[in-house]
């Protein structure tokens, strides 16, 4: 198939070198683009995996580092102009060229903005002190890493993925670990409570403390390094550092100064359009607007990244757009691993199965009558079972689909929805 930029003639730019950034390159190329490639990422190491920057990376087992996404051959030998450590400081969309940090220009036909979100931070008093940390890239890991040493204690602020994480790595290190949580109850974002409380367990049970329905009022330090952290409730706990992991802003800042329609995250439709048909947006900074007059989603996982990349670039390559992928998470703490899958509002019935002796659980969030999501607790063949069962939304026996003795092969009872 003679895809767009058959003649070579055109240009597709890509901003940000994360999962979305960097997996749009391969996917071009898949669907028949045979024009240039410019991807542009401010970070100055070749695109990596992100999850083990709270998990292997801190505890030393993923000593060299996290994995690149691709060989630095792959960019060589795709044609794929990859610029480290480049900045990229607007966009011009009259004369559609993108402006680097050291005042040079990119020149494009096709925009991609994949630039991810940032951590929140939060302004208190203290926050200023050394050892307090964000986590989102190689080098944030690096410098957290630095402090990693057994006996130290370490307050985490959010009950998230990414607090709930290196709280599971700190403690595999030997340190003293509070997790202080404004929310009631953990991962909860993210997870149906039944799960949020199978989680906390098995973090108290390895030593993890608990602050919850409590935020973080300000920091106090001692020649400039952190020593104690004051909560809401005017409760006193000494540490040695602290993790912010209270959630992501999405860095659209290069769009609405451009004039894009954004919304926390630039908006796009199915195929990461953007309201310019030159530029598209995915991954962590994209809104996708999907069901026309709903606000959208901003999904920050990377199966959707990678759904995104590969639907973008198809539409660039004019290649037939393919299939939406179920969205899926991943996490791994201590031995659990924790998946989900497809919607988790808790807007229908929730079927929970626990198989005896408690180490396995799934949580199955119904609507209609079919499986709309999917928690699991080291459950894999039964999750990825799940997950087709999602996509193919025939109805299911609710009894069964609660008993952890009927395979789960055995729950559907009807006709595709
Ligand atoms: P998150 O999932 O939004 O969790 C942050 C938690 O911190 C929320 O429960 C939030 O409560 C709470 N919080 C916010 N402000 C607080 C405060 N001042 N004091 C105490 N608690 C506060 O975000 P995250 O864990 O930082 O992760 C960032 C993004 O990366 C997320 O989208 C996450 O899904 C993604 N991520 C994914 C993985 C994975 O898939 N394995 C791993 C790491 C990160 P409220 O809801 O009330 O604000």
């Amino acid at each position: 198939m003679a895809g767009r930029g058959g003649s070579g003639e055109e240009t597709v730019v890509i901003v940000g070198g994360g999962h979305a950034g960097a997996a749009a390159c391969g996917f071009l190329r898949q669907f028949g683009f045979t024009g240039g490639i410019v991807l542009l990422s401010e970070e100055d190491v070749l695109p990596y995996h992100r999850p083990p920057l709270s998990k292997g990376v801190l505890t030393g087992r993923a000593a060299a580092g996290p994995p690149p996404l691709r060989p630095a051959n792959f960019y060589r030998d795709n044609g794929i102009d990859l610029r480290l450590g480049a900045k990229v400081t607007g966009i011009d969309r009259t004369t559609r060229t993108v402006t680097m940090l050291d005042g040079g220009e990119v020149r494009y036909d096709w925009l991609i903005l994949a630039m991810g979100a940032r951590p929140w931070d939060l302004r208190c008093s203290g926050r200023g002190l050394a050892g307090v940390h964000l986590l989102r890239t190689l080098r944030d890991a690096e410098r957290l890493k630095a402090e990693f040493r057994a006996g130290r204690r370490l307050a985490i602020v959010g009950g998230g993925y990414i607090g709930l994480e290196v709280a599971a790595s700190a403690r595999d290190c030997g340190m003293a670990v509070t997790v202080i949580e404004r929310e009631a109850r953990v991962l909860a974002r993210v997870a149906s409570p039944w799960i949020s409380e199978f989680v906390r367990r098995r973090h108290e049970a390895q030593g993890v403390h608990f602050r919850l329905e409590r935020g973080l009022e300000r920091i106090e330090g001692e020649r400039g390094a952190t020593r104690e952290v004051m909560l809401d409730d005017g409760q006193v706990l000494p540490v040695d550092l602290l993790l912010l992991g209270i959630g992501g802003v999405p860095n659209q800042e290069l769009a609405f100064e451009a004039g894009l329609r954004c919304d926390d995250g630039i908006v796009v439709d199915g195929a990461g359009r953007t309201d310019d048909p030159a530029i598209f947006a995915l991954g962590d900074v994209a809104r996708q607007v999907i069901v026309p007059g709903t606000r959208g989603v901003r999904l920050e996982c990377v199966s959707g990244a990678l759904d995104q990349a590969k639907r973008t670039s198809a539409a660039i390559a004019l290649a037939p757009l393919p299939q939406r992928d179920v969205a899926t998470f991943w996490s791994d703490q201590y031995d659990m691993k924790l998946q989900a899958a497809g919607v988790l509002d808790g807007a229908g019935a929730i079927v929970f199965r626990q198989a005896p002796g408690g180490g396995k659980a799934m949580a199955f969030h119904l609507c209609e009558g079919r499986i709309a999501g999917v928690e699991a607790v080291n459950a894999g063949a039964d999750f990825m079972a799940a997950k087709a069962m999602i996509a193919a939304g025939k109805a299911v026996d609710v009894v069964k689909l609660g008993d952890p003795d009927v395979p789960l092969g055995e729950v559907e009872v009807g006709q595709s929805g």
